[in-house]
């Protein structure tokens, strides 16, 4: 066993039972995207508690934060998340779908093990600080509505990830690897079409309609369709049809749209067509349009250094140790997916694994080994996450580790279930003794700084937020 692993494995045992039950509340409070009221509370005392300095509220937001322990030296950041998802109520630790709260939120996306993974992460490396007197700060970013809102994107425009040397994060999946693929940016944006009302029949010639605009935009943005760049996704739902009779010409309508491609400067490049496409349907059908710019956020760039770093630290630390009835309860769950989600996931199992190491973890229903790490760029997940705004302030490394059966799709009652359950809490804990042991060791070698801050300036270089600086995130108290 290293020194590093050493020192963080005692600090950890030490302390494990109080990151366990933070997890737990975490989970038994799901709060979806900005009112995460009691679970963003629950980790600035728990900071506070531990010696951090906590700002909040940041960026306009009452359940961001800042914690900071330490001073100068080198500055390691965490990024904790902590929102649930709407509908995904559902017992813990069970096989079969049972909702803990009819219509209630989940966490069916393991953030409640996310975020505390990284928060214990930030306090074993404060305990070690302190021990040894070690010259160096943690910072913990408090970041809501991963799922919705991409809060991270004000969160840096507004500066607080300028002063962190490196990030260190992780999500909760199916896998255990390093994210080095990328991810695609998003631009989230709503069309508000205004027109003029009348009678359809006795006075069409009178009315400008709104819902017309929105029909001519879509086709308009159809036949952009063929001519963007292959990663590009560009989806849509109406907000507003403008009401529900026929005969009334609609006045109001607006459409919702999500704009993606692999590189955030081609997601903004194909958001100021489509803007021209809004204004030219708005000019076709003779009304007004109000364009809504609500949040963006960038493609996944990971540091190759720094994930090569923390790649050694799990090799290190070790994997996820799974019991009997962890493996029971993965089998039962395994079984609960169809057929699709089956084949997707051993496709997946074997790009990351080869054919033999993929077989058995499949076998097993839940994966013990670590996915080989070159070095290089791998395949880019068609997802979009707020890390990727991260990862163009900050030196960033992701690690996903097992919570949940091979294939567990993330937001589903299967994911919720296992990150309540026995399972999640044996990845809670290597996860945050993988990502304490990179942390230490990038305090005790300098170098790990230093060259994943090369690798930074030549890839990512100076970055722009890509909102304008009077942007505010949407105020959960008036819009739901
Ligand atoms: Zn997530």
């Amino acid at each position: 066993m290293s020194k590093y692993v050493d020192n963080v494995k005692k600090v950890l045992d030490d302390n494990f039972d109080k990151f366990s039950d933070l997890a737990d509340f975490i989970w038994e409070h799901p709060e979806v995207g900005l009112i995460e009221y009691d679970s963003s509370k629950k980790l600035m005392e728990f900071l506070k508690s531990e010696g951090f300095e906590i700002e909040n509220p940041i960026s306009g937001m009452e359940t961001a934060f800042k914690a900071s322990f330490g001073s100068g030296g080198p500055v390691i950041g965490f990024s904790v998340e902590y929102d649930a998802l709407p509908g995904l109520s559902q017992k813990k630790g069970q096989a079969t779908k049972e909702e803990v709260v009819s219509g209630g939120a989940g966490h069916g996306c393991g953030h409640n093990l996310l975020g505390v993974g990284a928060l214990s992460a930030a306090v074993v490396l404060k305990d070690l600080i302190e021990e040894e007197k070690l010259d160096a700060t943690v910072k913990v970013i408090g970041a809501p509505s991963e799922e919705r809102d991409g809060a991270k994107t004000f969160i840096g425009r507004d500066g607080y990830f300028d002063d962190i040397d490196i990030m260190l994060t992780w999500h909760p999946e199916s896998k255990n690897a390093i994210w080095n693929g990328g991810s695609l940016a998003n631009i989230i944006v709503t069309y508000n079409f205004k027109g003029t009302s009348s009678h359809a029949a006795a006075a069409p010639h009178l009315g400008r309609s709104a819902l017309d605009a929105c029909e001519l935009m879509n086709v308009g943005v159809n036949y952009l369709r063929e001519h963007v760049v292959d990663s590009a996704r560009i989806h849509y739902a109406y907000l507003d049809v403008g009401g529900n009779a026929p005969n009334v010409v609609q006045s109001h309508a607006t459409l919702y749209y999500f704009i993606r491609a692999s590189k955030i400067d081609d997601a903004l490049n194909i958001y100021e067509r489509i803007n021209d496409i809004a204004k030219g349907a708005a000019q076709m059908a003779g009304v007004e349009v109000d364009i809504n710019l609500k949040g963006a956020l960038a493609d996944y760039s990971p540091n190759l250094y720094l994930s090569g770093i923390l790649y050694d630290s799990i090799k290190e630390f070790g994997t996820p140790k799974f019991d009997d009835d962890d493996f029971k309860l993965a089998k039962e769950l395994y079984e609960t997916l169809d057929d699709n989600t089956k084949k997707a996931a051993k496709d997946n199992m074997i790009y990351l694994y080869g054919d033999k190491v993929a077989k058995e973890e499949i076998e097993k229903a839940l994966a013990t080994e670590l996915a080989p790490y070159d070095g290089n760029y791998g395949k880019m997940e068609v997802i979009s996450s707020d890390v990727g705004e991260l990862s163009h302030y900050v030196p960033t490394a992701q690690m996903f580790l097992a919570a949940a059966p091979v294939g567990t799709p993330l937001h589903t009652w299967q994911m919720c279930s296992s990150a309540g359950s026995e399972i999640g809490k044996k990845t809670l804990y290597s996860a945050i003794g993988s990502l304490a042991t990179c942390g230490l060791k990038a305090i005790e070698e300098p170098e790990i700084i230093e060259k994943a801050r090369e690798e930074f300036d030549q890839v990512i270089g100076k970055y722009e937020a890509p909102i304008p600086d009077d942007l505010k995130i949407r105020d959960p108290k008036v819009e739901s």
